[in-house]
């Protein structure tokens, strides 16, 4: 049974959409209208919303909702259809093996969808083909944080950005993409005139506007910027030889790396020498930093080695896991990290265990009693879809996602979902361009209708709490999958009841791997009763082992408008060792590699030139203020639409110019992959020799507007993540024949 709300109910559950994770309350009026506002006790948001999560209600209406299950586009029921995935699924695995098979998720499932989905594939069907649409937003992260501190782990807090002297933002539009924390930022400011921000962005977005210093750096230059900034820290009295020979290993061959570029850095850059040595001597000269990223750090072929970069000047400061310091990693997705903690990646197992590790593999395998376990990385992304292009994977489940749009070289990914033999998809709305190719439409609770968990960039843990009728006939993501599993006859390790009882296996599987070394992990929580699953407030992990519901939070002490007073934090410093180790990571070292120290990591500053005479403009992708992805949600709400209504590249003014284009006019841009119509935005923001344009729009909203179309599939080598952000491009004036 579920805890669904009478009318006249209010309700605490978290906003589905960006990696902030804003609490929000749901109100139930006694005719069924719902209203939402910020949750004034959430941790993230402290009773703020953005626009997107104040229109919440505008968005939960049936219009285009997948309410039954379809085979072949025919009503089917329940049944029939589960069967049918069972059995193919099973086919193909005794036919081909397990790696004919995949799974491809979303950061928008819940932590127990991905836990079960998850643990179907890795150790029941016995391959680690599940990966995720979060590969396009953090695999860099992921992949710079294992490398740096042997484990996936964020070592920032939010309250981090409030209590710092200097906040870096690089390749992050805060404003637009985690605008709630735009918003504590700025009040943070405010408070506090003294502190800097300073934005790394080859465009003048939005953020510009609360930035004291912008540097338009040239697409990918980030590694020789923080290289530089590394060599120069290295000359300086900002450089913590302490903590660097306590801590860590790796200083010399990096501090070396970073030299070797220095000589080229204006080119590499495309900074001038004084922009340069402003940005270094404020980094040089503050203790209290934070140097945030997101995609225009992760979404490039040399993302693993940006996050690494980055982290290396933290590390050689001993500027880590302090108040007000620290490199901070912040998630695009609603439960990004959720994921990750599970191991819903196709190179990751599970409680960021090793999938190489036979121990790792040996413990978990005992733990689900499964018959087999994955023994060898999953195709990533773009390299499942290759598979599947090419005849290797014959069926593939698709979940909450829609990767005809949003996967690179888009085009060639809708082929080769239209001629795999197999394709199931499961999804809250029925017209995605993605389910046009499904053999099978399985219909998906949404927000409002699921129960469960989510992780935000911060490591904080809150509930998904259902106030909505299910409609038509769908159902949970993991009920889905369970019941699959079942049919597939692993009905034993799939017989949970309730996402608390998921939770709870999670938790547990979490706690029985920290008997080995780590204190890493929500072991606390396991056992957890259906009844305080349901009262669960928002904590972040680890929580302290064997403490089974740590209480009483300190954050509820901490409610109501405006920035955070930084004095209240006191308590959290005297709040004993297992809570301090609860709020921040890697205070005094203790990272996870065997010796407990991080590693710096030797990085090269080059950059690949993709622009050529056919091809002369840098093509830059990203998300605006009120859209969320593919729009399925969000074209809902008028409101959300009125912004910005149309699809668009902006271009620079001499740009435009020069090739004859007109404000408002509609413009042909053209990739080797692809080509779309926009309409042109001539802004100055815009840098000269570049575009931008948003990545939301899909067929169904306009025409020849899916830019994912255009951009290659490249990626970054270590992470697998592709490059978004660095695409070359031809633009011309629109002449409709
Ligand atoms: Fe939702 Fe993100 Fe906006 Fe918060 S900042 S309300 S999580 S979209």
């Amino acid at each position: 049974g579920s805890t669904r709300p009478a009318g006249g109910a209010c309700i605490k559950t978290t906003c589905p959409y960006c990696g902030v994770g804003c609490g929000v309350i749901a109100s139930v009026a006694k005719d069924g209208t719902v209203s939402v506002q910020g949750d004034p006790e959430h941790p993230s948001n402290y009773g703020r919303l953005c626009s997107k999560g104040s229109a919440l209600a505008e968005t939960i209406d049936l219009d285009g909702r997948l309410l039954y299950p379809e085979i072949d586009g025919r009503h089917a029921g329940w049944d029939e259809a589960l069967d049918l995935v069972a059995r193919k699924f099973s086919e193909t695995i005794a036919q081909h093996g397990p790696d004919a098979v995949a799974f491809y998720v979303s950061g928008q499932l819940l932590t127990e969808d991905y836990y079960v989905a998850n643990k179907l594939m890795k150790g029941f069907i016995g391959s680690a083909n599940i990966d995720t649409n979060s590969r396009l937003c953090m695999a860099s992260s992921v992949a710079g944080h294992r490398r740096a501190f042997g484990a996936d782990t964020v070592p920032g807090v939010y309250e981090d950005l409030e209590e710092a002297d200097l906040v870096i933002l690089t390749g992050s539009n805060l404003a637009w993409c985690h605008p709630v924390l735009y918003q504590r930022l700025a009040a943070a400011k405010q408070k506090r005139p003294d502190m800097k921000v300073v934005l790394i962005d080859p465009r003048r977005s939005m953020t510009a506007d609360l930035a004291d210093m912008h540097l338009a750096i040239r697409p990918d230059g980030d590694v020789a910027l923080f290289n530089g900034l590394l060599a120069h820290l290295a000359r300086s009295p900002a450089l913590d030889d302490d903590f660097i020979r306590d801590h860590t290993s790796g200083f010399a061959e990096a501090l070396e790396a970073a030299r070797a570029s220095e000589a080229d850095i204006i080119s590499l850059t495309g900074l001038s020498q004084g922009e340069i040595e402003a940005f270094y001597r404020v980094f040089e000269t503050t203790q209290r930093v934070v140097t945030c990223y997101s995609q225009g750090v992760n979404q490039s072929s040399s993302g693993t080695d940006k996050v690494n970069a980055i982290i290396n000047c933290h590390l050689a400061t001993g500027r880590i896991g302090r108040p007000g310091m620290g490199p901070f990693s912040l998630t695009g997705q609603p439960n990004a990290m959720g994921g990750r903690e599970v191991g819903g990646l196709a190179n990751m197992l599970a409680a960021h265990m090793a999938i190489e590790n036979p121990e790792h593999r040996e413990r978990v395998q005992r733990f689900w009693n499964a018959p087999v376990i994955a023994d060898k990385p999953g195709k990533k992304a773009v390299e499942m879809f290759e598979a599947v292009a090419d005849g290797r994977i014959k069926a593939l489940w698709i979940m909450g996602t829609n990767p005809v749009v949003s996967m690179p070289d888009a085009d060639a990914v809708a082929r080769a979902i239209r001629n795999c033999p197999f394709v199931v998809v499961s999804d809250i709305m029925r017209e995605t361009d993605t389910c046009a190719y499904a053999h099978v439409l399985l219909p998906a609770l949404g927000w409002g209708e699921k129960d469960g968990t989510v992780t935000n960039s911060e490591r904080r843990i809150s509930r998904q709490r259902p106030f909505l009728e299910a409609p038509g006939e769908a159902r949970a993501d993991w009920r889905i999958i369970c019941d699959v599993a079942a049919r597939m006859g692993f009905g034993e390790a799939f017989a949970f009841q309730s996402p608390a009882e998921i939770f709870a296996e999670h938790a547990a599987l979490s706690a029985f791997e920290n008997e080995g070394a780590r204190d890493f992990d929500i072991g606390g929580y396991a056992g957890l009763s259906r009844g305080k699953y349901d009262e669960l407030e928002p904590f972040q992990w680890p929580a302290p082992a064997r403490s089974v519901y740590p209480s009483p939070l300190p954050y509820s002490r901490r409610r109501g408008e405006g920035a955070i007073d930084v004095s209240t934090l006191s308590f959290m410093q005297g709040a004993g060792e297992g809570q301090e180790r609860v709020i921040r990571f890697f205070a005094n070292g203790n990272f996870y590699h065997p010796d407990r120290k991080a590693r710096f990591i030797a990085v090269q500053a080059t950059i690949t030139e993709r622009i050529n005479v056919a091809y002369p403009l840098v093509l830059n992708t990203g998300r605006i203020r009120d859209q969320w992805h593919t729009m399925t949600r969000t074209a809902k709400s008028a409101r959300l639409s009125s912004h910005l209504a149309e699809p668009f590249a902006e271009i620079n003014p001499a740009d435009a110019a020069e090739l004859g284009i007109e404000d408002a006019a509609l413009v042909r841009i053209t990739s080797p992959h692809g080509e779309i119509l926009v309409r042109a935005l001539i802004t100055p923001r815009q840098p000269r020799g570049a575009v931008f344009v948003p990545i939301h729009w899909t067929d169904q909203f306009a025409s020849n507007a899916r830019v994912d179309a255009l951009v290659p599939s490249v990626t970054d080598p270590v992470s697998g993540q592709p490059a978004l952000k660095h695409v070359a491009v031809s633009l011309e004036p629109y002449r409709a024949a």
